[in-house]
C-alpha cells in the first residue's frame, strides 16, 4: 500500500503509527512537527492503517463531507491541496474553524451535504471526495456529490451500518448501500474497518463515465 506524500509512519513514545505534519487538533500525540493520525478516531485513518489502496498521492483537491470538529479533515489538509470541509451542525463547526486557523488550505462550509447545490458555487472540481456523514441515506449523499468529482477522481467513503438501520444485519445494509452507490460509481474496493470501527465499511470507488 502506498501512503500519500505527507503521510509517514512515526514513533510516538514507543508506539508507531501514521502521522501528518501540522498543529495538533484533538489531543493526539505529537513530536512538535508530526502528529499521530489515530485510526480509532478516524475512518480514513483506519482505511490507510488497514492498508486499503486509496489512490491518495498528496496535494489533491478534496471535498470532505461530514467534517465534524475536524479530526480527520485536519490530517487531510496537512497533506492535500485545497480541502473543502462540509458540516451541517453549527457546534462542531466552531472547533472546525479553530482547526482551519493554522491551515490556509482548509475551507469549512456550514452546509448540508444532501443539498450540494448550496455549495456548488464555492467548491472547485475535486480529485477526491471523502465522506463520513454517518446518517441515513449515505449512498444518496455520495451520489448527489459525484457531480464535484473529476472523471479520474475517487470516492473514499465510510459507511456506518447502524446509521441506515440499527436492527438490520450490517452485511445486508452494506449490500444495499453498495447497490445504490453503483448507480454513480464503480466500486474498486470495500473492506471492514474493524477493529478500529465496528460495523463500518470502507469503500474506494470511481465515478462512472
Ligand atoms: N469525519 C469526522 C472525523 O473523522 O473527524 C467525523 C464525522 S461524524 C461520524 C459524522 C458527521 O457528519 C457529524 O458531525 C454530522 O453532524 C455530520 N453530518 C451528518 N449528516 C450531514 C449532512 N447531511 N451534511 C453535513 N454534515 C452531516
Amino acid at each position: 500500500m502506498t501512503l500519500p506524500d505527507g503521510v509517514e509512519r512515526h514513533d510516538f513514545g514507543g508506539e508507531t503509527g501514521l502521522a501528518t505534519r501540522g498543529e495538533p487538533v484533538y489531543g493526539e500525540a505529537t513530536d512538535g512537527a508530526w502528529r499521530r493520525w489515530d485510526p480509532d478516531r478516524s475512518k480514513l485513518g483506519a482505511m490507510l492503517a488497514l492498508g486499503m489502496e486509496t489512490g491518495l498521492a498528496g496535494s489533491e483537491t478534496v471535498l470532505y463531507l461530514g467534517a465534524a470538529a475536524g479530526t480527520t479533515v485536519s490530517h487531510v489538509a496537512d497533506f492535500a491541496g485545497p480541502t473543502y470541509a462540509v458540516e451541517f451542525a453549527p457546534r462542531p463547526v466552531r472547533d472546525l474553524l479553530d482547526a482551519a486557523d493554522p491551515r490556509p488550505n482548509l475551507f469549512p462550509l456550514l452546509k448540508d451535504a444532501r443539498e450540494p447545490e448550496s455549495y456548488a458555487h464555492v467548491v472547485e472540481p475535486a480529485d477526491v471526495l471523502v465522506q463520513d456523514v454517518a446518517t441515513r441515506g449515505q449512498a444518496l449523499v455520495a451520489n448527489r456529490n459525484a457531480r464535484f468529482l473529476r472523471p479520474d477522481g475517487r470516492l473514499l467513503l465510510s459507511i456506518k451500518a447502524r446509521s441506515e438501520d440499527v436492527t438490520a444485519d450490517p452485511a445486508a445494509v452494506f449490500e444495499d448501500v453498495l447497490t445504490t452507490l453503483e448507480e454513480r460509481y464503480e466500486i474498486e474496493a470495500s473492506e471492514s474497518l474493524a477493529p478500529h470501527h465496528d460495523d463500518h465499511l470502507g469503500v474506494v470507488a470511481r465515478p462512472r463515465r
